[in-house]
Parts: structure tokens; C-alpha cells; sequence
């Protein structure tokens, strides 16, 4: 089978969803960057099936370009994940995303009902990509709307929350997108905790800056 090792690693960390923290059930979905029959695309989970029944098969590949998309699921016989929308739109606009991982995660989830931003409570905001986690305004799932205010909250991020709906995270490679959002789903777990004894002292843009130049040496170190 064509990219069977990418195939793999989507069931792999789909199966994760289930087991972590990150999303019960069939919520959620993940996709990884890659090429097939030399068209640019990548690898997403299918729609509407229980992820530890998934087989190398099961998992979609659509291209970069939605035109092609109608004929690359057609072939397949599947039908992407319903919000293939907005992982094509990430990895159009940020050649950094080589994975994408999107869960309802109950915390990620609980703070985006607010549609608030989450502000540098703690300095592992930083590991999001700048001095905040942002939200993406409300769309309908699937829409262009949806994938369009998601690609705007993530603007010098890696992870953003989306409004009423969840929490998405991009990375380097499967482990990294996956860590991150279970970072992103600790970070609004502690902010939650933080509220309820009112509101929390939030660390200047100065620090955060000093903050995020380490994060930067610590990863590239
Ligand atoms: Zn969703």
C-alpha cells in the first residue's frame, strides 16, 4: 500500500485521542503532511468511524488543492474526516505544519464555550508560539468561515482554541502536534482551576518575551 507508514502514524495517534486526555469517543480528528502519486496532500482520518477499528486503508488522502480532493476520496472509496477543511487550510498557510491534531478536549473545549483568549497566566503559554493562545471566532464546523478564523488565531501560533467547539494544534511531526495539544488541554485545565479563585496575576509582555526567546534556544539547543 502507497504511504503506509504515514497511514500507520494517523492510526496510531488516533488511537491516542481515545486513550489520553485529549478526545473521547470519535471526536477529534489528525492528519500528517505528505505526497502521493507525486500530488502534494496529506493523510487524514476517515469520517464517522471508531478509531481502534481503523485500518491503513481507512485512512483518506486529499491534495493541497480542492479540486483534486473530489477525485482523490472518490478513488479511495472514504470520505475524509467532516472538518478535512481546515487541516488544507493550515497546511496552505503555514509550511511549518507538517501534522495537524484537532480534539474537544474537556478543558480546551470548557474555555472556548468563553471564546477568550487565554492570557499568560503561566509562562507555558509560550509553548504555543507567543505571549497567548488565542480563540478563533465561532463558524459552522466544515466551513470555509471556520477554517479562515483558525488560520487567522494562529497567526505566529502553533495551537489555537476555536470557539465553542475545541482546540487545534499543529507541529514538525505527529509526536509534536500530539504534545502540544495535550499541553494546550493541561494549560486550560490549570486556567480553569486559576478562575475559580478569581482572577489570576498575569505575567508582563516583557517577561513573556524574555520567556519565549528561551523556549527558542531551548528547542532549536
Ligand atoms: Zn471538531
Amino acid at each position: 500500500m502507497l504511504n503506509l507508514k504515514e497511514r500507520e502514524e494517523v492510526i496510531k495517534y488516533s488511537k491516542k485521542l481515545n486513550t489520553t486526555n485529549l478526545s473521547p469517543l470519535r471526536s477529534g480528528n489528525i492528519s500528517v503532511r505528505g505526497i502521493q502519486d507525486d500530488v502534494e496532500g496529506f493523510f487524514i482520518t476517515p469520517s464517522g468511524k471508531k478509531y481502534e477499528t481503523l485500518k491503513p486503508e481507512d485512512i483518506v488522502f486529499l491534495s493541497i488543492n480542492e479540486e483534486k480532493n473530489f477525485l482523490s476520496w472518490f478513488n479511495s472509496g472514504k470520505n475524509p474526516s467532516s472538518e478535512w477543511r481546515f487541516h488544507q487550510d493550515i497546511y496552505k498557510n503555514k509550511w511549518q505544519a507538517k501534522a495537524i491534531v484537532h480534539a474537544h478536549s474537556p478543558n480546551a473545549t470548557a474555555v472556548s464555550t468563553h471564546r477568550k483568549t487565554i492570557p499568560p497566566f503561566h509562562y507555558m503559554i509560550a509553548l504555543a508560539g507567543g505571549e497567548d493562545i488565542k480563540c478563533s471566532d465561532y463558524a459552522t464546523f466544515g466551513t470555509h468561515e471556520l477554517s479562515a478564523n483558525i488560520v487567522k488565531a494562529l497567526e505566529n501560533r502553533k495551537a489555537c482554541l476555536m470557539s465553542n467547539h475545541g482546540q487545534v494544534a499543529f507541529g514538525e511531526n505527529l509526536s509534536k502536534a500530539f504534545e502540544l495539544a495535550q499541553e494546550v488541554e493541561n494549560i486550560c485545565q490549570q486556567y480553569i482551576i486559576a478562575l475559580k479563585m478569581g482572577e489570576p496575576k498575569i505575567l508582563s509582555f516583557k517577561e513573556m518575551q524574555k520567556i519565549l526567546e528561551k523556549v527558542k534556544n531551548y528547542k532549536s539547543g
